[in-house]
């Protein structure tokens, strides 16, 4: 059997009229920039999600450097954010000119520890970025506590956590605005690149439309220098055609995690997600840690498993951010964790054969 770690054309073939609808007006129409695609993914997300404004951009990097940068970040500022993540979360920090600053990851949910945050705020704070990580929530409500406390903006990286909750309060609903995007693995992914911003500050959501489209909101009247970070009508039309599944996507993501803990359940030589009390873990990764993590890869992979590792090498040890110079005893769960998690597939038509036989073949490893 084979079970690859997300199967997109699977979900092509379930609802490839709707896609190939999509397609073709936007082709029929040529309304490939802007337009009322466009428009109406914003308006869709917008209404999704109950916020003001929703803003769509290129990718769910540039969403997050534009939050940034119109929100004022600049050189000689300090952004906080997370040791394990994709790069986005801490590249665009330097692409406003700020330092990024690394928290170590907590040892239950795999997100920033919001307990060692206070300790690395200084003077040059101006905001927090937590990363809803693999579909799990971050502990929203301190976090949020500790911005207010000490003044600075929380800017949510919703980019692994559609739909995910705390307290019944989706994530991206908490900070000054939420980054979203929607690469084609995403648990909403477009057929290219594609991301939004959301958020319920009207000034700040002019500032960031304008700055992604040129520093101009009427064509030719360009009041700041801006950058080109566009939506094209090509994805927007897409996300809108999938758009309406997401819930039920989600639905069957949560029940997949629940058949693997299940069938994982008795294996000692692993550790299956822990979810936050309270919350809504939406699995855009199921993670588990695993004894012997690389032989057991192996493993799989040569029974037609395909697994993957989120992420292999912590952001503060990258060589990218050698010049900060930590060291692996400043980030000591992520340390110890790097060597031991595995992603094993999840995606919402995954059937319970597949999961099955996932299980089977870890037991098997572990039993040799
Ligand atoms: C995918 C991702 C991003 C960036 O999204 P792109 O659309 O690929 O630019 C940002 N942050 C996290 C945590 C991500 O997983």
């Amino acid at each position: 059997m084979n079970v690859p770690f997300v199967d997109l054309k699977a979900q092509y073939q379930s609802i490839k009229p709707a896609i190939d609808t999509a397609i073709e007006n936007v082709i029929t129409e040529t309304a490939f920039i802007g337009g009322k695609y466009v428009n109406q993914f914003e308006k869709d997300f917008q209404e999704l999600y109950g916020v003001k404004h929703c803003i769509s951009c290129a990718n769910g990097t540039d969403s997050l450097y534009i939050i940034m940068k119109m929100l004022g970040i600049s050189k000689g500022d300090e952004v906080i954010t997370v040791a394990n993540s994709w790069i986005s979360s801490s590249e665009t920090i330097s692409q406003t000119g700020a330092i990024p600053v690394f928290i170590d990851i907590h040892k239950d949910y795999y997100s920033i520890d919001e307990t060692l945050i206070e300790a690395k705020i200084t003077a040059n704070t101006k905001a927090i970025i937590p990363v809803h990580l693999q579909g799990q929530i971050c502990a929203i409500d301190v976090i949020e506590s500790i911005c207010k406390k000490h003044n600075l903006f929380l800017i949510e990286d919703c980019a692994q956590s559609h739909l995910s909750e705390y307290n019944g309060i989706r994530a991206g609903l908490t900070g000054i605005a939420a980054s979203f995007s929607f690469y084609p693995g995403k648990n909403l992914g477009a057929y290219g690149d594609a991301g939004c911003i959301i958020t319920n500050d009207d000034a700040l959501a002019e500032k960031c439309k304008m700055y992604a489209r040129h520093g101009a909101l009427i064509k030719h009247q360009h009041k700041i220098e801006g950058i080109n970070s566009r939506l094209d009508g090509l994805q927007a039309a897409v996300l809108s055609a999938k758009l309406p599944h997401l819930i039920k996507w989600t639905k069957q993501r949560i029940a997949a995690a629940a058949l693997y803990n299940e069938a994982l359940n008795d294996i000692e030589e692993i550790v299956t997600p822990v979810v936050r009390p309270n919350s809504k873990h939406t699995y855009h990764l199921y993670v588990i840690r695993a004894k012997e993590r690389d032989a057991l890869a192996k493993h799989l992979k040569e029974v037609g498993i395909e697994t993957a590792i989120h992420y292999p090498t912590p952001l503060p040890f990258m060589e990218a951010y050698q010049y900060l110079q930590h060291q692996p005893e400043d980030f000591p769960v992520s340390n110890q964790y790097k060597d031991e998690i595995l992603s094993l597939p999840v995606f919402p038509e995954i059937t319970q054969e597949q999961i099955n036989y996932v299980a089977h073949q870890i037991k098997a490893f572990y039993s040799k």
